[in-house]
């Protein structure tokens, strides 16, 4: 398997610093259980995020400055990342099979449109996340969407204007592009897809920068 698309840096570092909501979080780490190259970087990320943290020893710090810290560290922190793991036996890793609960055959997929089906997984606030099947040539896209748009490859592919998808492969969609991807002749396209209120996890991963370097 060679992935070729990944999740951009800023996913990454909001995804390590657990400021990514559920469907973000669980979107990265299943690029992540099939990514050894993205499972360095964010264990890369938790490293420094970590040394950040020990700098602020409290024995250097005055007294005013420690209570600051503290009262920061007690706002309330965002969904805590689910854990990466390496695939095992299964074709769909860890943490997104404990969310469908067995194979993407065994999903009971809903028909939307001719030879596209779905399954909502969960909705939180303005994100959302569904498996998406696609029977070869069918299109996979079924809705606008208003924020960013994150679409992981399960099994099978697809290609659009951007590029090609296979699986392990994240694609990011801004609001802006105007994609129609088109499922491989083959066999069936599984995928995951994330749909992130605009700039949500943007805004939080600023906000926790802006934490750590005490702004
Ligand atoms: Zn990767």
């Amino acid at each position: 398997m060679s992935i070729t698309h990944h999740p951009g840096e800023e996913l990454l570092i909001a995804y390590a610093s657990g400021t990514a909501d559920e469907a973000v979080s669980l979107i990265v780490a299943t690029h992540i259980a099939l990514c050894p190259q993205c499972r360095r970087a964010v264990r890369a990320a938790e490293a420094a995020g970590g040394v950040l943290l020990e700098d602020l020893k409290p024995a250097r710090i005055s007294d005013g400055a420690l209570k600051a810290v503290l009262s920061r560290l007690d706002s309330p922190v965002a969904t805590k990342p689910p854990v990466a793991k390496a695939v095992t036996d299964s074709n769909v890793p860890e943490p997104l099979r404990s969310y469908i609960g067995g194979s993407l055959q065994a999903v009971s997929w809903i028909p939307v449109a001719r030879g596209l089906a779905y399954r909502p997984l969960f909705r939180r606030g303005a994100s959302r996340a569904q498996l998406v099947r696609s029977a070869p040539g069918a299109g996979i896209a079924m809705h606008t969407h208003r924020g960013e748009e994150f679409t992981l490859v399960l099994e099978g592919g697809y290609g659009d204007t951007t590029g090609h998808y296979l699986r392990g492969d994240l694609q990011s969609a801004s609001a802006e592009i105007e994609h129609r991807p088109i499922a491989d002749e083959g066999g069936y396209c599984f995928s995951l897809a994330v749909v992130d209120a605009p700039l949500s996890f943007r805004s939080s991963a600023i906000a926790l920068l802006a934490k750590v370097m005490g702004l």
